[in-house]
């Protein structure tokens, strides 16, 4: 038999921002959800099951709880998005070029695999790279140190998704908001 609620406490902010909500039903017992969950909840007049479904924030911030936000998920696609840390290597890193002093972007990747090879740099152009190949050989020029590597950043799966312009990463369970 379905409980009845009696009365809603909350929403109280916790430290890191996220809020809940303390529901009390008329036998007195009580359940604690976060404040999305419950929105979502309320919409679909329902509870969700914790075992199979979750709440996602589309735009991967756990503080925008507006409804347009708010999505229903499988639990496991949930829990794999959020907790999978990849080496994020899209990103673009800047960097000064060691001839002219130039600064510029690379892929996070380039500069890693020049650090790899030990090959001098980063150059911002072609022009200075040869500049600079020439001026060794001419021994004007001390050889420079490899390519520095630049420190490795981990992201989450889903907002390294997000940043690469996927704006839904999966189909929601149940459509809340009406798309207009
Ligand atoms: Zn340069």
């Amino acid at each position: 038999m379905a409980k009845v609620v009696k009365k809603v406490h909350g929403p109280y902010t916790r430290k890191d921002g996220r809020e809940h909500v303390v529901i009390v039903y008329t036998d007195l017992t009580k359940r604690t959800v976060s404040y999305p969950k419950y929105l979502v909840e309320q919409k679909l007049g329902r509870e969700l099951d914790p075992k199979l479904e979750t709440i996602d924030h589309i735009d991967g911030n756990p503080l925008n709880n507006d409804l347009s936000n708010l999505q229903v998920i499988p639990l496991r696609e949930h829990t794999s998005l959020d907790s999978q840390y990849v080496a994020d290597e899209c990103r673009e890193v800047t960097v000064a070029c060691v001839y002219c002093g130039t600064s510029f972007t690379r892929f996070y990747k380039y500069l890693k695999d020049a650090g790899t090879r030990g090959t001098a740099g980063p150059f911002c152009s072609r022009k200075c790279s040869g500049q600079y190949g020439a001026a060794v050989q001419n021994s004007v020029q001390e050889k420079l140190p490899s390519t520095e590597k630049p420190e490795v950043r981990y992201t989450t799966r889903k907002k390294q998704l997000l940043e690469q312009g996927k704006t839904r990463l999966s189909e929601p369970t149940v459509v809340l908001a009406d798309k207009t």
